[in-house]
């Protein structure tokens, strides 16, 4: 993909992007009244209102359509901030592209179908706009790559994704889970691609906003996308995670905004003598794990000659109990040494059969 850095169509160079604003345009007082108080907060450089809105149900507030197009042509002549709408199908693009909305985004239900993506790249085709791109509702990296690929042969180079997580069925305190590796995967394969972080949609709730949107600047993500209304709690939609401007101006002030990179030789020094460490454990602990391998080999060999079942429940449990109480002693966490047991038993079960197998043959 060919993909534009943010400084080449919004922020400044590595500058954080941070976009502002009401989850659904309700009214002309209520957009007018947020980007006054946005307004006056720096890093806000991109108004977001949903003017259609996607609801599970049927008569819930759905957006007020064309009409709040005009009220977000005054917010970019009266505060000059730029906006950003969400995007459905083609007549949505139309209609954004006439009243000069200047960034799309495709939201999170639509990222889930290829024909609507793929109705929204025919109809920005040959248009310079900026497309940001929302996960897809389930966590399937592949079709979030596919509409930012759709979008990208469409001519889109201005493209970012939106991490907004991701549904899941089991219990969780986050309204959608943030499944941070997905994240971590898309700018592994794009190192380009910038990623905005939605706390608001990942969270759900106002307390959640903060520690989620500091982990991402921690991971190095470019920007967030933080829901914001004068008054939430009377929003028509996402009521409980929406904070005020003036909240949105006290959070940025708290939250840290690491650098991804340093120019300072002594950092650079350090970083990179603790690395060499980190390669040299690294190491060790290949060779470890080489010869735990040839170890269980010899168990399957000899629990083969002995008739006696390759996975011994017991063994198993054993395993897990005394490691965990091993590692916490040390300080590790339990929960992620039962993690390395987990796999370190797939394997073993793996190699176990394979070495039992070749032997038959
Ligand atoms: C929104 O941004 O208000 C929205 C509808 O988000 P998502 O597509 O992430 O659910
Ligand atoms: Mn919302």
């Amino acid at each position: 993909m060919k993909i534009q850095a943010l400084n080449t169509w919004i922020t400044k160079d590595k500058e954080a992007l941070v976009v502002a604003g009401p989850c659904g345009a309700e009214t002309r007082e209520q957009v007018l009244e947020t980007a006054k108080g946005l307004a006056r907060i720096p890093q806000v450089k991109l108004f977001r209102a949903g003017i259609w809105k996607p609801r599970t149900r049927p008569n819930s507030f759905e957006g007020v359509g064309e009409e709040g197009l005009k009220w977000l042509n005054e917010v970019q002549q009266q505060y000059k901030l730029k906006t950003t709408v969400e995007v459905a199908n083609a007549q949505h693009v139309e209609l954004a592209l006439k009243y000069k909305v200047d960034v799309l985004w495709i939201g999170a239900r639509t990222t889930v179908n290829p024909f609507s993506v793929q109705e929204i790249a025919d109809a920005v085709k040959g248009v310079d706009i900026p497309v940001m791109i929302k996960n897809p509702i389930h966590a399937d990296l592949h079709l979030w790559i596919g509409a930012l690929e759709r979008l990208n042969n469409a001519g889109i180079t201005k493209l970012a994704a939106i991490h907004r997580g991701f549904h899941f069925a089991g219990k969780s305190k986050y309204r959608n889970k943030p499944m941070w590796e997905i994240a971590i995967e898309l700018k592994t394969l794009f190192p380009d691609l910038p990623i905005i972080c939605d706390p608001s949609h990942i969270g759900g709730k106002r307390d959640l906003i903060e520690p989620i949107a500091q982990k991402a600047l921690n991971l190095g993500m470019n920007g967030l996308m933080i829901e914001t209304h004068p008054h939430p709690e009377k929003a028509l939609s996402d009521a409980a995670q929406q904070i005020t401007p003036i909240e949105l101006s006290d959070l940025l002030g708290r939250l840290i905004f690491p650098d991804t990179q340093s120019s300072d030789v002594e950092f650079s020094n350090k970083l990179k003598s603790l690395r060499s460490m980190i390669d040299e454990v690294d190491d060790e602990l290949i060779n470890l794990l080489a010869k735990r391998l040839q170890i269980i080999e010899e168990i399957a060999l000899y629990k083969k000659d002995q008739n006696i079942t390759v996975f011994q429940l017991e063994r198993w449990q054993e395993i897990l109990r005394t490691r965990s109480q091993w590692a916490e002693k040390l300080g590790v966490s339990r929960h992620h040494i039962e993690k390395i047991c987990q796999i370190l038993h797939e394997e073993s079960i793996r190699v176990q059969n394979e070495a039992i197998n070749k032997k038959t043959i």
